[in-house]
């Protein structure tokens, strides 16, 4: 039996190797990371840290079409940040590069950190995309809280990213943010970060925060605005598991909408059909989500 942990940097993803170690042993276990140029260098202090903790060699899985593993990249290519259905650095620096690892590298299971407040986002997941996954820090009924406790009872600090306030170890200025008060921490602790962030996507055209209920240009926010409180942000750790529950819920708005379509089709007697429903939606779908 082999098992592939995928280590995101972050503290839920520690703790899932360590109970897959303990739960396998170390010949069975892989532990794989997905680098992304734009996270914090501490991460990588606390990937070594993690490594010798636990006696397992971290591989690196790159998208080859994406060498640099940057993010910053991916968004020049794409001409794009933040798409209805994900941001396209998770699909091309995670979830394709975990593909092209897969292909050349066979295992029976994999485990992401999925925490106990996230069994929901599991069972999408395993519903839209896999369901060879071990939910090992659910069924150990680990909390993200358990998680870092667990990597802090190991005399490891955690990435410096949280003691900054940040939800999770991500990269800084991450696009899937649209909080005023996620977006005023990083101008506050990252300027150099909020003015690339603002800069590149004022070029493509991409409001990345929400203030007032409108979407807005990052130079535009207001340097005291405050959205919600970061600690009720959902954001999970990013791993190829980040798109699950976008993709699902745009999966359902698409065969929902096409279901509304098709019966409006019938009433009035056009040939609406779902297939040209659902291909206006995906057009629809690959215009920024603004
Ligand atoms: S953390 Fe955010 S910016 Fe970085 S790759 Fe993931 S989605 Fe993209």
């Amino acid at each position: 039996m082999s098992v592939a942990v995928w280590f995101s940097n972050g503290a839920a993803s520690a703790a899932a190797l360590k109970l897959a170690i303990d739960r396998f042993g170390l010949d069975q276990v892989r532990a794989i990371n997905n680098p992304v140029a734009e996270e914090d260098e501490d991460n990588l202090r606390f990937q070594r840290d993690v490594s010798d903790w636990l006696g397992i060699e971290i591989e690196q899985a790159f998208n080859p079409r994406y060498p640099d593993g940057s993010a910053v990249s991916v968004w020049g290519v794409r001409n794009g940040m933040s798409f209805r259905h994900g941001a396209p650095c998770t699909v091309h620096l995670k979830k394709e590069a975990r593909q092209h690892w897969e292909s050349v590298n066979k295992v029976d299971w994999h485990v992401f950190g999925f925490t106990a407040e996230e069994e929901t986002r599991h069972d999408r997941f395993i519903l839209t995309e896999r369901d060879n996954v071990l939910p090992l820090l659910i069924e150990a009924g680990m909390t993200k809280s358990d998680c870092a406790d667990l990597i802090a009872g190991a005399g490891i600090a955690l990435p410096r990213v949280y003691a900054e306030g940040y939800p999770n170890a991500n990269c800084i200025g991450c696009v899937k943010a649209t909080s005023a008060t996620y977006w005023n921490l990083v101008r506050r602790t990252r300027p150099e970060v909020f003015r690339q962030r603002a800069e590149q996507s004022s070029q493509l055209g991409v409001r990345l925060a929400r203030y007032k209920g409108k979407r807005i240009f990052l130079d535009e926010l207001p340097e005291n605005a405050v959205g919600r409180p970061l600690k009720t942000l959902r954001m999970p750790e990013c791993g190829i598991h980040c798109g699950a529950q976008v993709m699902a819920g745009t999966a359902f708005v698409a065969l929902a909408s096409a279901w509304v379509g098709y019966w409006f089709g019938f009433m009035r007697g056009a040939s609406v059909t779902e297939d040209t429903h659902i291909d206006r939606l995906r057009q629809q779908e690959t215009s920024h989500d603004l």
